[in-house]
C-alpha cells in the first residue's frame, strides 16, 4: 500500500498516520520526494483498505501495489535508484563498465590486467575467486586467495573491485575484500543466501537466473531489498531458450521492462549469453543503446591459456575498441561514459 501526503501535509498529520500504522502492526517506508512525500507499508495490507487512510488530513491518495515485489517496484519508488560504489553513480546519467577475468588465476595475472583494464576505461574490476562451475573437475577458483589478489589489484588500480559468491559462509571474506558482491544466475533463487546477503552493507549484484522470469528476478532482489539492503544492482545475462547458436538467449528486452517495473539499476553482462568473443561487442553495444545502466564484460590477456571462459574473453585491444563505440552510443542517447 502507498500512501500520498499533501505537498503541505503538516509533522503532526504524518504522525497520526504512523501512530495508525503502529497500532496496526504495520511497518512502513518514508520516502521523501522533492514534492511530495510517501509512506510505502509492507506487510499483510490486505487488511487495510486505501479508503482508511484518504479520511485522514493532509493525505491526498492511497492505492495498492499490485506486483508481488513492493520495495523493488517502480510504484513504490517511481525515481531511480542510484548505487555509489567509489567515484561511480550506477543508474544515473552514467554508464559504468565492469571488466575482468572470468576467474583470478594467480597473483600477477590479476594485477596485470586490472591495470591494464583500467587504463583502457573500465569503473571496476571483475574476476571470479568462487566459481560454479558445471563439471565439478573444471577449475573451481581459488578461494580466498583469489580474493585477496583481487582486493590487492583494486588496491593497487584504486578501483572497486566485485566477485560472485555462492555460499553464506564465505560472507566474512566479501565483507573484507570485495566492494561488490554478485550474486550468480545459479544462485538467484537460493533465498537462504539471499536472505543473509540482505543484512550486509555492501552493493549487491543480482543477475538473471538462467531460466527466470523478470518478475522472479524481481521477487529475488525484493528479498534483499525486504531487509534492508537497497544497494541492488540488476545484471541480465541471458537465458535458455531454444536457440543453441549461443550459450544463452540474450535478452535485452528484459532492459526497457524492469526499467518500467522497477526503479533499480540494470547492466548487462554480454560475456555469458554470447559465448564466443567477436559475438560480445555488438551486444555490448546494443545494450547501451537499450537503456542500460553499465556493461559487465569478461576481458583477458591470453584467453587461449585463460582456466575459463577464454574463447568470450575480449582481449584488451578489443576491450578498447569497445570503449570507444559505446562512448559515441551513450553520447547518443544523452548519457556518458563513467570516468575514473
Ligand atoms: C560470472 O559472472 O562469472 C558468472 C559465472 O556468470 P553467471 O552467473 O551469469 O553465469
Ligand atoms: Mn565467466
Amino acid at each position: 500500500m502507498i500512501i500520498v501526503f499533501k505537498s503541505n501535509a503538516s509533522e503532526e498529520q504524518k504522525k497520526r498516520v504512523e501512530n495508525y500504522l503502529t497500532n496496526h502492526g504495520f511497518e512502513f517506508h518514508p520516502i521523501q520526494g522533492e514534492e511530495y512525500t510517501v509512506y510505502g507499508i509492507i506487510g499483510d495490507t490486505k487488511r487495510l483498505l486505501p479508503e482508511d487512510f484518504k479520511v485522514f488530513e493532509g493525505v491526498s491518495n492511497a492505492f495498492r501495489i499490485l506486483e508481488s515485489y513492493k520495495l523493488c517496484s517502480r510504484t513504490f519508488h517511481p525515481r531511480n535508484t542510484k548505487v555509489k560504489i567509489g567515484n561511480v553513480t550506477i543508474g544515473g546519467n552514467e554508464i559504468a563498465v565492469i571488466a575482468g577475468p572470468c576467474s583470478i588465476e594467480n597473483e600477477e595475472m590479476i594485477h596485470t590486467i586490472s591495470k591494464d583494464i583500467i587504463k583502457r576505461g573500465a569503473n571496476l574490476i571483475r574476476g571470479g575467486a568462487f566459481k560454479p562451475r558445471s563439471s565439478p573437475y573444471a577449475f573451481q577458483g581459488l578461494g580466498e586467495e583469489g580474493l585477496k589478489y583481487l582486493y590487492e589489484a583494486g588496491e593497487e588500480t584504486g578501483s572497486p573491485v566485485v566477485s560472485e559468491i555462492m555460499a553464506i559462509k564465505d560472507i566474512p571474506l566479501f565483507e573484507k575484500y570485495v566492494d561488490v558482491i554478485q550474486v550468480g544466475a545459479r544462485n538467484m533463487q537460493n533465498f537462504a543466501l539471499l536472505k543473509e546477503l540482505a543484512h550486509v552493507n555492501k552493493p549487491l549484484l543480482l543477475k538473471r537466473g538462467l531460466s527466470a522470469t523478470i518478475d522472479e528476478w524481481l521477487n529475488s532482489a525484493e528479498y534483499l531489498a525486504s531487509k534492508g539492503n537497497k544497494k541492488i544492482i540488476l545484471c541480465e545475462r541471458g537465458i535458455r531458450t531454444f536457440e543453441q547458436s549461443t550459450r544463452f538467449t540474450l535478452d535485452l528486452s528484459s532492459i526497457p521492462v524492469v526499467k518500467k517495473k522497477s526503479h533499480l539499476p540494470i547492466i548487462v553482462d554480454p560475456s555469458h549469453p554470447m559465448g564466443q568473443r567477436d559475438l560480445v561487442i555488438p551486444m555490448a553495444r546494443a545494450a547501451i543503446a537499450a537503456g542500460a545502466d553499465g556493461i559487465m564484460v569478461e576481458v583477458h590477456n591470453n584467453p587461449e591459456k585463460a582456466l575459463s571462459d577464454g574463447p568470450q574473453s575480449l582481449l584488451p585491444k578489443q576491450f578498447s575498441g569497445l570503449m570507444k563505440e559505446i562512448e559515441i552510443i551513450a553520447s547518443a542517447i544523452g548519457k556518458t561514459i563513467a570516468k575514473n
